[in-house]
């Protein structure tokens, strides 16, 4: 089977993180990607994620692509289908429905060290061969059952959350829900309304925040839309409300004003002591996720509901039993048990440099650069990868800095004519004790909790340990010394020349010495050539001045030549590509190849 090799960059999943790379590239000018989706939507979690209720709990005006606002959300807090209605928008305007492949779900991506590309290989039998890949995948997809026996057991209904049977009507039914998190407390109180019996499995209780959602007025949206500048100031307000929290998320102490405004609802909430003790956490608040919402503690108080603490000792044929013995029946089980985060990778194939596969790279625990680069894996970029997370802030603002990271690097590696990125191992090395540093006193290590930010050996692999502004100082402007820019050419020990040659910019000449290789098996259908051209100040200027030269060895005839960059010896690298200036034997063979243009528009 033949590879697609038409797609420089593969970016996998059109999400909010997807769709955003794609953007950023395109309006880059590179516009050879193709996004490659699983699923027949695009959408990401904003597809998968349809529950009764589903909305977002960053509010509207801020859960968008700061290039993209959008004049029509209708609520505070959108819903999920106005937010995936949202993302098909910016997709129409952005014209990337001809780059995106629906039903293509990615098996395995190996590098190709020869080459620089990747190995992009799918579900069903397709196999891609780009120069860069971008995984977006999303961090909370793979929905993640609880480890309780007997699962499999069960007579009536059960699903995930993420995976809403909608065929199912919950009305008039015995249902339990497992898992009191983000997603419970959305449609919990959505079940209550007509459920027969709903019973609610708690087994750590979560802070609860009032979620101040409303309808927006006919007016207020009118004035988002005409009131040139309001939009922004709204979402400047939330982006610095949102932002302040940081504070508190790193020195726990400063968390207890917001504990108080938790509480103040519980109190006014839930007047049975009982039940408000069972929901009040022993935990500092932000150590588990917040959650918001007005709801949820009215809906538990419904007649036909119950919170049931006793914890879960199997599922049985029937129902649920508790361990105090008790057996309850029920017509369906939900599980709103979350998804695998820190081991989100662990089944998949993902084989870099020396066959370096994901798992032995991570096998102390999930670890990248800024979170999108790791070691071993040149050319190989994650959208949300570790520790890039936030707690406080729309996910959105980090998914932008990412995209506009990922699109410096390809610029750079276009400028630098080279084929491969890779972050050096030493840097991520080194900014990881840093986040680790950092995290050790937040509020996701001390607080008292297990979450899903920590791993099995309690290790924060998801939060970045920071403002967002911070993260976005970091990814605002890449600094090159982080990464190592080489082409599969420069690895090429061998000289296939050295010695006097001559140097040509317009009518001017300079004799020059050079030292030249070259990679007699084409690349990308090319013959490359590369080399240095030894210390000279003239060269040095007219590399300076990006002058257009040609290169002629005795006896040979003049090679179109770029001078790269300026090496910390004061030598000038220089490449080409086509007929190379030195004899090769198989020049027929070569002189029968292309030449072709950049490294990632396809050198
Ligand atoms: P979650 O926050 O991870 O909550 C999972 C729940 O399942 C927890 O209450 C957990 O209890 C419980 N659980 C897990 N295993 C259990 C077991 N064996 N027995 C009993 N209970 C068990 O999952 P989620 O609610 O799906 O939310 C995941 C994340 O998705 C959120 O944190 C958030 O980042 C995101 N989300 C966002 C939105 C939004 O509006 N933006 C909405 C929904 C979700 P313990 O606490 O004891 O572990």
């Amino acid at each position: 089977m033949t590879a697609d090799t038409r797609a420089q960059v593969i970016i996998v999943g059109a999400g909010f993180a997807g769709l955003c790379t794609a953007i950023k590239l395109a309006e880059a000018g590179f516009e050879d990607f193709r996004i490659l989706e699983k699923a027949d939507e695009l959408g990401g979690t904003w597809r998968e994620n349809t529950y009764p209720g589903c909305s977002c709990d960053v509010p509207s005006l801020m859960y968008s692509y700061s290039f993209a606002p959008n004049a029509h959300w209708t609520r505070m807090y959108a819903r999920q289908p106005e937010i995936l209605d949202y993302l098909r928008r910016v997709v129409r305007r952005y014209g990337l429905g001809r780059h995106i492949e629906f039903g293509t779900e990615v098996t395995s991506y190996e590098f190709d060290e020869d080459a620089d590309r990747w190995h992009v290989r799918t579900a069903g039998g397709r196999s891609y061969y780009p120069r860069i890949v971008v995984a977006a995948p999303g961090p909370l997809h793979q929905p993640k059952a609880p480890e309780v026996p007997g699962r499999d057991r069960f007579r009536g209904k059960s699903f995930h959350s993420a995976q809403w049977d909608h065929s199912y009507d919950t009305a008039g039914k015995r249902v339990a829900v497992i898992g009191t998190g983000a997603s419970a407390v959305q449609f919990v109180p959505r079940l209550a309304r007509d459920a027969q019996r709903l019973s609610v499995f708690q087994r750590t209780p979560h802070w609860v925040l009032p979620k101040w959602d409303r309808r927006l007025t006919r007016t207020e949206r009118l004035a988002f839309r005409v009131v040139p500048g309001l939009r922004r100031l709204y979402r400047y307000a939330i982006y610095w409300i949102h932002e302040a929290l940081i504070l508190g998320f790193l020195h726990p102490r400063l968390m207890r004003r917001i504990e108080a405004i938790a509480k103040g609802q519980l109190r006014r909430q839930v007047a049975d002591p009982g039940l408000r003790r069972a929901l009040t956490p022993d935990y500092t608040i932000g150590c588990k996720r917040i959650l918001i919402s007005s709801d949820y503690y009215p809906a538990l108080q419904r007649e036909n509901v119950e919170l049931v603490t006793g914890g879960i000792a199997e599922i049985t044929a029937d129902g649920i039993r508790t361990h105090d013995g008790s057996e309850r029946e029920f017509d369906a089980i939900v599980y709103a048990t979350g998804f695998a985060v820190s081991d989100r990778f662990a089944a998949e194939r993902i084989v870099g440099k020396g066959g370096l596969t994901i798992q032995q790279a991570w096998r102390d625990g999930m670890e990248a650069f800024q979170g999108i680069a790791v070691a071993g894996f040149p050319n190989f970029f994650l959208m949300l990868g570790p520790n890039s997370g936030g707690g406080n802030q729309s996910i959105v603002f980090m998914i932008e800095a990412q995209a506009g990271y990922i699109v410096q690097c390809l610029r750079q590696m276009e400028q630098r004519d080279v084929t491969r990125i890779e972050v050096r191992a030493a840097v991520q090395r080194q900014f990881n004790r840093w986040v680790h540093g950092k995290l050790a006193g937040s509020v996701w290590n001390t607080g008292g909790c297990d979450s899903w930010y920590l791993d099995d050996t309690g290790a924060n692999r998801a939060a970045w340990p920071g403002s967002s502004v911070s993260y976005w100082r970091r990814m605002r402007r890449l600094n090159p010394e982080h990464f190592e820019w080489t082409s599969a050419a420069d690895r090429e020990p061998e000289h296939a020349y050295h010695g006097p040659a001559t140097l040509a910019a317009g009518t001017e000449e300079l004799p020059v010495t050079v030292t030249l290789s070259g990679h007699l098996e084409p690349i990308d259908g090319a013959f490359h050539w590369y080399g240095r051209v030894a210390a000279d100040d003239a060269v040095i200027a007219w590399k300076r001045a990006n002058r257009r030269v040609m290169l002629t060895l005795p006896g040979r005839e003049p090679v179109h030549a770029r001078l790269v960059e300026v090496d910390p010896w004061g030598h000038v690298r220089i490449s080409g590509a086509g007929i190379p200036p030195f004899p090769v034997e198989s020049l027929e063979e070569i002189e029968r190849t292309e030449v072709t243009g950049s490294p990632v528009a396809g050198s």
